[in-house]
């Protein structure tokens, strides 16, 4: 059995910044990672200006290696039904496009910490003053001992699903997946990331080129089909956008758990068991899930250095001092913040402004309808009740985080 001071389970980015943070504090720290190293995550990269940022300054200039054709992108362009298109840049310019089999392998490189790939987190005990925690490794049960615990494992986290066996059921569940074609033609511009406000094709739809090829995109609810989802939007795309494409050579799809930052629903942890990055519900707009993570978990690893120096519970310390990032992701979801300040990373006023008045109510207009879509979710009044607790009291309520 091998006794540390932290255990992360998950090597991914939000767990890189939280070893980074542990591991500069002089803290014992292993990473847990269920899969070889380097490994794949299904992502299209896409980094915010914000996670772009945190990277420079934490881990430094980004290798050529770990980056995808196109190497940037300069911004998001949005696809209404009627057939307007909104492309909207980055704040401060282009950001690079990761390759997150090797931008992940990268960054927890950089961190510092010890990693155990190959190393599958199975289950927990949490005793007061530590935690038991137990793997498999090439089949073969292994057992951690350490102060804390931070789950940093991603939307279907085991960790949380340890500690709260009833969460993950108690949230709707999404399906996205995507397939790879080889172009035939595509006019879509390759320096942006293109995303659909179409209800008919589906909760979250999108395109952008990769290495060569082009992924087209889809989310919807669990259980419906992927195949058909998938075929309607290519037949869409060569219909309205002449994108001619070869059948697809790959495919590749994922549950997520796109919901809790809409409605300031987050899982934090229990006792010495911290929850972080997309594990926790953090997703921005237009599913952009790296800089929150990024944040989030070195802010986790920052709560657990500040609470075991001050002699603090573990839990109120992260609860304090995450409220900053609840703050920025759910802003991106609040329609008065939308309305009325700037919280996303592209100017999308700007760009509303930008369009003639009869193409702006028919964006609006197209907008609504898709928001329709989400209607059986209930998050509506949930939204609402958030907005109203951010512009009354300066910030979201705790009281609904687990
Ligand atoms: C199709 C798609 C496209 C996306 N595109 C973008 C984009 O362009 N830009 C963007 O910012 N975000 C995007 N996202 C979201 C982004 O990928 C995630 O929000 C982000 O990776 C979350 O990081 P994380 O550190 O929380 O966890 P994750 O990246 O999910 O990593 C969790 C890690 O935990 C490991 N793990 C899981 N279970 C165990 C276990 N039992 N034991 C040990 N290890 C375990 C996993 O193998 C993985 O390495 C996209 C997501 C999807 C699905």
């Amino acid at each position: 059995m091998r006794t540390v001071d932290v255990i992360i389970v998950g090597a991914s980015l939000s767990s890189a910044a939280a070893a980074k943070r542990l591991v500069d504090a002089g803290l014992e720290t292993v990473v847990l990672e269920r899969s070889r190293l380097p490994r794949h995550k299904i992502c299209s990269g896409i980094l915010s200006p914000r996670g772009h940022r945190f990277l420079l300054e934490n881990f430094g200039p980004l290798p050529a290696e770990v980056l995808h054709q196109p190497t940037s992108c300069r911004g998001v362009t949005f696809h209404f039904p009627s057939m307007v298109s909104m492309p909207m840049d980055f704040f401060g310019g282009p950001t690079p496009h990761l390759h997150r089999k090797f931008s992940d392998y990268w960054a927890i490189q950089r961190s510092g910490a010890e990693v155990h790939d190959q190393t599958s987190f199975v289950g927990l005990h949490d005793h007061g003053d530590h935690v038991m925690v137990q793997a498999k490794r090439n089949g073969e049960p292994v057992e951690y001992r350490a102060r804390q615990v931070i789950g940093a494992d991603g939307p279907s986290s085991p960790v949380v699903r340890a500690v709260y066996p009833e969460y993950q059921k108690s949230i709707p569940w999404f399906f996205v997946g995507q397939k790879f074609h080889e172009i035939i033609e595509c006019p879509l511009d390759e320096q942006y990331f293109h995303f659909w406000f179409h209800p008919k094709l589906g909760h979250y739809t999108w395109s952008h080129a990769r290495d060569g090829r082009q992924i087209v995109g889809v989310g919807f609810k669990r259980g419906d089909n992927f195949a058909g989802k998938h075929a309607n939007v290519v037949n869409y795309l060569a219909e309205k956008h002449g994108v001619r494409l070869h059948p697809h050579t790959e495919d590749e799809g994922c549950g997520e758990n796109f919901g809790p930052s809409l409605i300031n629903r987050y899982v934090f942890g229990k006792g010495n068991v911290l929850i972080t990055g997309q594990a926790a519900g953090f997703l921005n707009m237009i599913g952009e899930g790296m800089s929150c993570a990024l944040h989030s978990g070195a802010i986790c690893g920052e709560a657990v250095v500040e609470a075991r120096l001050h002699n603090r519970p573990m839990q109120e310390m992260y609860r304090k001092m995450i409220a900053s990032e609840v703050q920025r992701t759910t802003d991106q979801w609040n329609p008065l913040k939308i309305a009325f300040a700037r919280p996303h990373e592209a100017d999308f006023p700007a760009a509303l402004m930008a369009l003639s008045r009869r193409d702006r109510v028919k964006v609006l207009r197209d907008m609504w309808r898709f928001v329709v879509l989400y209607k059986e979710f209930k998050w509506g009044r949930q939204i609402m009740r958030a907005a109203m607790q951010r512009s009354l009291f300066g910030s979201y309520s705790g009281k609904l985080w687990q």
